[in-house]
């Protein structure tokens, strides 16, 4: 059995980044920079208003003060206007400053009367200007290469006058769910048979984890069946099996991997749940062998899959979110390996939820966060710990 660190090194030495493409800036939410960005143009472009008023010198502005009205800066053009001492220029929000001034009173604390207003409020050098470049200087970084494209991001993008930008190719991946037993919704089940839910998550999991993902359905476990759908699945950049890969008489997966030349890395690793986990390459396809148990198929996508698609992708940030939380009930993890608990993080506490089997689906459906606890490890109530948010 290899270790649960072991194991994800071995994936992400195997696994690369996929080309690099150029997407417009509008599509590329939660694609990946494939290059750095660099500003070329200074937030905020000109010093300009951030209030509708008149824009004084400071000095100028004492409570009753009357200045000489001069000209109008609207927004959206430079009319380039000078003023000098005891004068004022009506100005409007993001609208560049006019040579000569150093402030903006708000037309809140002005009265404006023909040609002439009087200031009502003593206000400071610089109040309500935005300087060029405060927020952002040209040349500053707004992406680093593996940052994933949100909207706020793609915002400064645009900002910067970009169309497009080179990210990450997508990783294409293909989900197949085996098992004499699973069936797909749609048909009454038979005596013996269950309906197959891991591949409806893996579908999810996958597109969550920045994949396209092709659903090659459910397959039956034999072999010509099994190889069939393989060969299928190895034409993508992953393939992501879930059951038969365990050591029954009808777990199949592996040897028919085998026999596709599919070369097995790994397989088993001490983790709970998920222990049968399986990973192999064949060219430039990898294949996840997920145990079938619903929990451990979910836990050994999140552990092992997810980091590899990611890195596929592009992205810089290869594991889950991590959450600090105060643990509300004691823990323990009496086994031999790592063991991954389920539960719910609410007002900043974590608390172990339902069942902790691996074939506990509603347990896991209730849950937003699990927890890893060491072989061995305790953890007492109160004590300050991370979570993976899910
Ligand atoms: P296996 O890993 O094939 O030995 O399956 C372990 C357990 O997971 C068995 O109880 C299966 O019935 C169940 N199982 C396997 N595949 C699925 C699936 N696609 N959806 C739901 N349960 C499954
Ligand atoms: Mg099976």
């Amino acid at each position: 059995m290899i270790a649960e660190e072991v194991a994800l090194a071995k994936i992400l030495e195997a696994v690369a980044p996929l080309a690099t493409e150029r997407v417009e800036v509008r599509n590329a939410r939660d694609r990946f920079a494939a290059a750095q960005v660099l500003a070329t143009i200074a937030l905020p472009v000109f010093d300009n208003s951030s209030m509708d008023g008149f824009a004084v010198r400071a000095e100028d502005c004492r409570p009753g003060a009357r200045l000489r009205l001069v000209g109008e800066q609207p927004a959206g053009l430079n009319r380039a206007l000078t003023m000098g001492e005891g004068e004022a220029i009506r100005i409007f929000t993001g609208a560049p400053i006019p040579t000569g001034a150093d402030a903006v009173i708000m037309q809140e604390d002005v009265s404006a009367e023909a040609g002439t207003i009087i200031t009502n409020a003593k206000i400071s050098a610089g109040e309500n200007i935005r300087r060029r470049g405060c927020d952002l200087a040209q040349g500053q970084q707004i992406a680093a290469i593996g940052d994933r494209v949100t909207p706020q991001l793609a915002s400064v993008l645009a900002s910067q006058g970009l169309a497009d930008i080179a990210v990450g190719r997508t990783p294409r991946v293909a989900v197949l769910s085996t098992g004499d037993e699973v069936i797909a919704a749609g048909r009454p089940l038979q005596p013996g048979q269950i309906y197959e839910s891991n591949g409806v998550m893996l579908n999810m999991l996958g597109s969550a984890s920045g994949a396209c993902v092709t659903d090659l359905g459910t397959v039956c476990d034999e072999s010509s069946a099994l190889s069939e759908k393989f060969l299928v699945g190895l034409q993508h950049d992953a393939l992501v099996i879930s059951g038969g890969v365990s050591v029954g008489a009808r777990d199949l997966v592996k040897e028919e991997l085998r026999n596709l030349g599919v070369e097995l890395a790994l397989w088993r690793v001490a983790i709970k749940p998920g222990k049968p986990f399986l990973f192999g390459q064949r060219g430039s396809a990898f294949v996840f062998g997920l145990p079938g148990n619903p929990v451990s198929s979910f836990v050994t996508f999140l552990c092992f899959v997810r980091p590899a698609l990611l890195k596929m992708a592009g992205a810089k940030n290869l594991l889950p979110e991590v959450r600090r939380v105060i643990l509300r009930d004691a823990m323990e993890n009496h086994g031999d390996r790592p063991h991954y608990f389920r539960g719910k993080i609410s007002g900043g506490e974590f608390a172990p939820f339902g069942r902790q089997e691996s074939h506990a689906l509603f347990s896991l459906s209730q849950s937003n966060a699990l927890v890893r606890l060491a072989p061995g490890e305790r953890l007492p109530a109160g004590r300050s710990i991370d979570a993976l948010a899910i």
